[in-house]
């Protein structure tokens, strides 16, 4: 008789397939590598938010729909009335609610290079993941291959991040309008970085019947609290509704959310000062002999390095205490490629000197 690994008897093909999402180990750096928001809160704010955190009741469940926080989002962010909404535990959970509810087998299309969790989790659940490249040196939609491959897979899902990460760029507003008219089925804008972009499409949401605006507020400044939030079509929601588990999001996310949207300006502070850095990053960077950087809508900035060279400036930046992403490995467009965050004006500057000194070596 044959000896079976027991693992792999009883999970999935497709899940043991899969390579574990790493998170780089950033202690003792100057952490430049996820896209956060690097300032904290004035003390006295941070005092009444523990006041308004001291009246959660931890021995009860939270609010099932979360109403409070969810009217919350509604007025600060001008969510269109028509429009139903669902909130997740970090948009990432939003993603993998709209996958779960697929038939075996539909087709899930979004531009290439793009956010991972897309493909991750597509494959994860046996899904027909199909990435369609981004046209080389713009990384803009390539609209003529995207339609045609619309047409060929008939996806149920198109997913769409504006900005765009990890390239940073806003695409093509007109396209992605032409995606939405064409699309066989959904067509998700993922509007993570909505705060630095100023642009987006949730004014048309629950307006378009195939169209899902996402958002989260993890890039804006909550990346620990895990809230991201869905507009659209009230059809949609509804399903959704459904699979989402009872109480996704716990008490203290539900309560510190509110109060961080009711201070609302000192995120709006904290924004422009992060997009007035990235100004001054891309510009630096642009300086700088074999290196290429991509204009940015987002709070990052990804740029290219000679050929070959990618790894060991990633590692000599680490070396020098600065931690950012290695895009390199993951081949194809972003080959030769890595990303930083913009982050505060000294961390910048540790790591634009960093880099100076590596390619000056
Ligand atoms: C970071 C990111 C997310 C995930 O956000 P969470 O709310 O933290 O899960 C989703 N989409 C894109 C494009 C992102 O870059």
């Amino acid at each position: 008789m044959t000896q079976t690994d027991p693992v792999s008897s009883v999970f999935r093909q497709e899940v043991l397939a899969l390579s574990a999402y790493k998170v780089a180990n950033a202690h003792g750096l100057i952490k430049l590598d996820a896209m956060e928001n690097p300032y904290s809160w004035p003390e006295d704010v941070k005092k009444s938010w523990l006041a308004t955190l001291a009246e959660c009741q931890l021995n009860r469940y939270p609010d099932p729909e979360a109403a409070e926080l969810a009217a919350t989002l509604r007025s600060v962010y001008r969510i269109p009335a028509e429009s139903a909404l669902l909130l997740g535990n970090g948009s990432d959970e939003l993603i993998q609610l709209l996958l779960m509810a697929l038939p075996p087998n539909a087709g899930v299309l979004s531009p290439d290079p793009g956010f991972v969790m897309y493909r991750q989790i597509s494959r994860c659940l046996g899904l027909n993941y199909i990435g369609v490249p981004l046209q080389p040196d713009s990384f803009e939609l390539d609209l003529p291959a995207l339609l045609s491959a619309v047409e060929r897979h008939r996806p149920s899902i198109i997913f769409l991040a504006y900005p765009n990460n990890p390239t940073g760029n806003l695409f093509n507003a007109a396209s992605i309008d032409e995606i939405i008219r064409s699309a066989p089925g959904l067509v998700v804008i993922d509007e993570a970085y909505e705060p630095f972009a100023g642009a987006s499409f949730l004014p048309e949401a629950g307006r378009r019947h195939n169209l899902l605006v996402m958002r989260t507020v993890s890039k804006l400044g909550l990346a620990g609290l895990r809230l991201g939030y869905m507009a659209g079509h009230p059809d949609w929601i509804e399903q959704l509704n459904k699979i989402r588990l009872p109480y996704n999001i716990n008490i203290l996310t539900q309560a510190s959310a509110r109060f961080a949207l009711t201070h609302k300006a000192l995120f709006d502070e904290q924004t422009q000062k992060i997009c007035a850095e990235r100004k001054i990053v891309f510009d630096r960077l642009k300086q700088l002999d074999g290196i290429t950087p991509y204009p940015s809508a987002a709070n990052f900035i990804l740029f290219r390095t000679q050929p070959g060279r990618a790894d060991g400036i990633f590692a000599s930046l680490l070396r020098q205490g600065v931690l950012i992403k290695n895009l390199n490995p993951q081949g194809g467009a972003l080959t030769d490629c890595l990303r930083v965050t913009v982050g505060k004006p000294e961390e910048n500057a540790r790591f634009l000197s960093a880099l100076t000194k590596t390619l000056s070596a």
